[in-house]
């Protein structure tokens, strides 16, 4: 592993007492990153390349596409992107995860489809692989903590009794799916959110019906969960800014990825989403074995063969740290990661893991 740390610190931001904010900030993440990966070439190129932007899952789309057919190559994203959004979001009331959510604790199973089956798959055993430490369950811990209250601040922070009780209905283990896809949880309260990897996977669906329909040399990006195809025009690789996680609302970036041959990158950030009170940062990533958010880490950033795989061990390795993260890295082959860790005074360290540094240089 190689650690250095950053050149300057950075102070917490202000306190604001009994006044809990959540911000969101991702766009930020898409509009730095999609800038890297459009902005860097040479003129002729950047008219070879075109990028196409919507929004979708609370975040921004996009797709950047050399040469002709782009269009239709739009088409193509936005719809795989969209089918998997109707499946497992939890603003969906007909979504799989909202009805098996429904009938928690009813006794009753409800039938689900592919894309909800691959992530109860992918997510069990990333789960069993780190202890628990990724937990699709984590729910009623977020609600706990004020997430879904949009800044009310009543009961924060949670007691320990209802940290306690949050608890008992995150047990992935009584999650329930049969060999026929009918899934089921078993305790009421319980509720599943893929929020940890659904993007990374809608990425996936995408990239792969765009290269069965014949393109190539294009980049597809979900709120900064992005899979890379072939190169930019001229021969040159993509290029992928990693954001300063202090960066502020111009996105500063501290280095640049150079990603291609099917490779993906994801970035799990305490700025995504947090709360601020008295001078500490609660942020919405949520360590399962302690009940409480994850502290004292910024920003982990992972580059691995699919993008579902790089959304899921970017928000386990930020629970897990950088030296069990880079233990769990070191079982899947070619990924690597960056983490960005945040002391008591604010300074930032950054440390990387597994393959992260062949694609990585400190500059702008
Ligand atoms: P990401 O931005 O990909 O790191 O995912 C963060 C989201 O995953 C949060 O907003 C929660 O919905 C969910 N989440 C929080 N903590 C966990 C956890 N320990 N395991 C799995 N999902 C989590
Ligand atoms: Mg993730």
């Amino acid at each position: 592993m190689l650690t250095r740390p950053f050149s300057r610190s950075h102070s917490p931001r202000p306190t604001h007492p009994h006044t809990p904010t959540l911000t969101h900030l991702e766009f930020l993440v898409v509009a730095l990153v999609a800038a890297a990966a459009v902005g860097c070439g040479r003129e002729a190129e950047e008219s070879a390349s075109r990028e196409y932007r919507w929004p979708v899952m609370g975040t921004y789309g996009s797709l950047v596409v050399n040469g002709e057919g782009g269009d239709a190559a739009m088409a193509i994203a936005r719809d795989a992107i969209e089918e998997v959004n109707a499946a497992l979001s939890a603003f969906n009331p007909t979504s799989d995860v909202s009805r098996v959510n429904a009938q928690a604790g009813s006794g009753e199973f409800t039938q689900t489809g592919l894309h909800f089956q691959t992530m109860m798959a992918a997510s069990r055993q990333c789960h069993d692989a780190s202890g628990g430490a990724f937990n699709p369950a984590v729910g009623p811990l977020m609600e706990a903590w004020g997430f879904f209250r949009g800044g009310d601040a009543r009961d924060f922070p949670p007691s320990e009794a209802a940290i306690a009780e949050a608890r008992t209905l995150c047990d992935f283990a009584q999650a329930e799916m049969r060999q026929d896809g009918a899934a089921r949880l078993d305790l009421a309260g319980m509720r599943l959110d893929f929020g940890a990897i659904a993007k990374g996977y809608a990425v996936d669906v995408a990239f792969e019906r765009l290269l069965v329909a014949g393109y190539s040399n294009l980049i597809v990006n979900l709120g900064g969960n992005m899979r890379c195809d072939g190169e930019r025009p001229g021969g040159v690789p993509w290029r992928v800014a990693v954001r300063d996680p202090r960066g502020g609302l111009d996105g500063e970036a501290i280095g640049m990825l150079r990603l291609g041959g099917g490779l993906a990158v994801a970035t799990s950030g305490d700025y995504e989403q947090f709360f601020e009170l008295d001078g500490r940062r609660y942020t919405h990533i949520m360590d399962p074995r302690t009940g409480r958010p994850v502290s004292g880490m910024a920003q982990v950033t992972v580059v691995s063969r699919t993008a579902a795989e790089a959304d899921a061990l970017s928000t386990v390795c930020f629970v897990l740290g950088a030296e069990a993260g880079a233990a769990l890295l070191a079982k899947h082959p070619g990924s690597g990661a960056m983490f960005v860790t945040v002391d008591e005074s604010g300074a930032l360290t950054a440390t990387m893991a597994g393959d992260f540094a062949k694609h990585y240089r400190e500059e702008r």
